[in-house]
């Protein structure tokens, strides 16, 4: 049954666990793909070019940006980041389910511009555990500790106009709750009508 892409749109105040829940669920869903973003922000340790990230710089972002080449873009902590729309068209029209882990300045433009994308929030459960959870996380340094809680409040206010928020509490509580968001969407009404009116000759 052939059926286009479906881009799943994740954002997350940094430190919520998004990263370690769209890894999860790449693992469970074959067809799904983890979107890989353009960024000027250098390379943690393990990170690997192509995969995590296309690590790029400046001047080659500005050079993006002037083409068109980006779906959306935005500054977040002093970096830039960027989909391109060629990542998104080719798996689209191939039929592979993207997720995105992207901040909300860049899911806002996306809602502009791609109806059908799945837009989802992860919460963590509380601002105290969100401190723990970045402080547990020696790659980074205080000042952007601490730049990332500050920015935290406001990005927590946005997940209103998402479609789902998913509170990672528990992290196999959370991984379920995407599943099951996952499953759901792959069933909805307009995104497999074309297919089975074919076989059920529902015309
Ligand atoms: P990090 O530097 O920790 O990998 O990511 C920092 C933030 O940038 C995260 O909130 C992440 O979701 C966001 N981000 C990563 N890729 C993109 C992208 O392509 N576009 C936008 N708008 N944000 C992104």
């Amino acid at each position: 049954m052939k059926r286009e892409g479906v881009l799943y749109i994740l954002s997350a105040p940094s430190g919520a666990g998004k990263t370690t829940l769209c890894r999860e669920i790449i693992d469970i869903f074959p067809h799904l793909r983890h979107s890989v973003s353009y960024t000027t922000r250098a390379p943690r340790p393990g990170e690997v070019h192509g995969k995590d990230y296309f690590f790029v710089s400046m001047d080659e972002f500005r050079r993006m940006i002037d083409a068109d080449e980006f779906a959306e873009w935005a500054e977040v902590h002093g970096n830039c980041y960027g989909t391109s729309i060629r990542t998104l068209e080719e798996n689209r029209a191939a039929g592979v389910d993207l997720i995105l882990d992207i901040d909300i300045q860049g899911a806002r433009q996306l809602q502009e511009r791609y109806a059908g994308g799945v837009y989802i929030f992860i919460l963590p459960p509380s601002f105290e555990e969100l401190r723990r959870r970045l402080n547990r996380r020696s790659s980074d340094s205080d000042e952007v500790i601490s730049r990332r809680i500050n920015a935290a409040a406001g990005e927590i206010r946005e997940s209103r106009w998402y479609d789902y928020i998913i509170v990672n509490d528990q992290f196999s509580r959370a991984v379920e709750e995407l599943k099951s968001v996952i499953i759901a969407e792959q069933c909805r009404t307009a995104r497999v009508l074309d297919a089975v009116s074919g076989i059920f000759s529902m015309d």
